[in-house]
């Protein structure tokens, strides 16, 4: 029988244990999307115990809990540290099977050197243990960055947000690049009508236009893109519960945006007509200066009223959606390369249902200007564990260039969440390794490095080309 969770942890043949040891684990971390607070980066926020770092803004963490039995008190609500982290120590041996239970311990021991396996008996120790070394002086969130040698991080931020916490940063010479990342779903968020126009009037306000036309709209969004871009912003990022290209014309949209700013309730085709056309125009914008735009498409998002209403968004009571999407994702695209607009584009789905549509999808715009232009993003969100990883990464193999694939990131809210790197390319690893002794894959020490390094780090490295 095997230990649980030696060093050999999912490697479970010889090249698959070489090809991670040697190749994989010495490559520094290229997180190219994550939800980190950039505020937090630039004050070199310290913590004072283990739950303000671990289960402050972790819905993963409260939906196993609440799923465990355990009242909102103790997730989201006014319980002190302690009893949340005694909570969350109860939840934990009724995790098993679930990533969570090999997150936990991961982050335990590669941060904090605790073997122990979380449960009531062990909860205290633990407690003690890792809040000793967080208030130790050396364990602040920039730390916790170097140590897990962290090249790169992209943040997702607002249009309307002002950056200063970026520029503060890269005044301090701190020798990871932070960088934000442009997520501007608010301003094609047309189906809540009042909050639309809140953002609006935010977005005139920084940009220093009014916004009292459609027209005005794109100059205001431009001018931040353009800012984003001073700023060493190269990426993009959208939110979507579907892909929408439907067809529209300019005299559309400018009604559409006049009835909305009026404080006017849309129906669902002007709804879909407006999200199309800011789509493109989006694309356009990022195009226009070389940034690479991903799409997250697929959640079902704030699906408990009372509890949306008492937490508001991501607080964990979002799941996978159905809405079809390939007619229009490739309508989306293509709308772009028809143009010759199509900039460099990650592609990321929730439902394992579109897993081979998506992977066959990129396929249609590759168009030879540099490899993997247009990529099938890694298991993301409920599908980052094992299984949905295996999924991912076997689909892009059958039917694209597994090679060129820029790999994993977080997607964390949580600074302990870089573990997640090493359980991918374990993962990715025991993949390869299996292929090798089953006379699979040519047993050539030199080509598997070379790729495991590449998946590791070098080729998002290479593709997002930041400065
Ligand atoms: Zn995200």
């Amino acid at each position: 029988m095997k230990k649980f969770m030696d060093e050999h942890f999912l490697l479970h043949t010889e090249t698959a244990q070489e090809l991670y040891h040697e190749h994989a684990a010495p490559m520094p971390i290229f997180d190219y999307h994550c939800h980190l607070s950039p505020k937090e980066i630039a004050e070199d926020k310290s913590y004072e115990n283990l739950s303000q770092i671990w289960l402050h803004g972790d819905h993963y963490k409260w939906r196993a809990m609440r799923s465990n039995g355990v009242d909102e008190r103790y997730c989201t609500g006014d319980a002190s540290d302690w009893e949340k982290f005694e909570k969350w120590a109860e939840t934990v041996p009724y995790t098993l099977r679930n990533p969570l239970y090999h997150w936990t311990h991961l982050e335990l021991k590669r941060f904090f050197d605790v073997d122990l396996l979380l449960s009531p008996k062990t909860a205290r120790e633990v407690w003690e243990q890792c809040n000793e070394k967080l208030t130790s002086g050396s364990f602040s969130c920039r730390d916790i960055i170097s140590k897990a040698k962290v090249d790169t991080i992209c943040t997702t931020d607002d249009p309307i947000d002002s950056l200063e916490y970026h520029q503060a940063i890269r005044e301090d010479d701190f020798e990871t690049a932070v960088l934000p990342a442009w997520r501007p779903d608010k301003a094609m968020m047309v189906e809540q009508t009042e909050a639309f126009n809140d953002y609006l009037d935010q977005l005139a306000e920084v940009a220093n236009i009014e916004i009292d036309s459609f027209d005005a709209l794109l100059v205001a969004l431009d001018k931040r893109h353009e800012f984003f871009h001073e700023n060493g912003c190269r990426l993009s990022d959208h939110g979507l519960d579907t892909a929408y290209a439907d067809d529209y014309s300019m005299k559309d949209i400018h009604a559409i945006f006049d009835k909305v700013r009026s404080l006017k309730n849309l129906n669902e085709t002007e709804i879909r007509k407006f999200k199309s056309c800011m789509l493109y125009e989006f694309g356009m914008m990022d195009h226009a200066r070389g940034w690479t735009q991903q799409y997250h498409i697929g959640a079902q998002r704030n699906n408990s009223t009372r509890l949306f209403k008492k937490l508001g968004p991501d607080t964990g009571f979002d799941s996978i959606g159905d809405l079809p999407v390939a007619a229009s994702l490739a309508k989306m695209l293509d709308r772009l390369d028809q143009n010759n607009k199509l900039t460099k584009t990650v592609l990321y789905n929730l439902n394992p249902r579109d897993n081979e549509l998506y992977a066959t999808m990129i396929g249609n715009f590759q168009d030879g200007s540099c490899p993997g232009k247009i990529q099938y993003g890694s298991g993301w969100w409920f599908l980052d564990q094992k299984d949905g990883m295996e999924k991912q990464l076997n689909a892009l193999s059958n039917l694209g260039l597994l090679s060129r694939f820029v790999g994993m990131l977080t997607d964390s809210r949580s600074f302990l969440s870089y573990t997640r790197h090493e359980y991918f390319r374990r993962t990715l690893c025991n993949l390869l390794g299996t292929d090798v002794e089953r006379g699979e894959l040519p047993n050539d020490p030199e080509l598997l490095g070379k790729l495991v390094r590449d998946i590791s780090f070098w080729n998002a490295k290479n593709y997002f080309d930041f400065e």
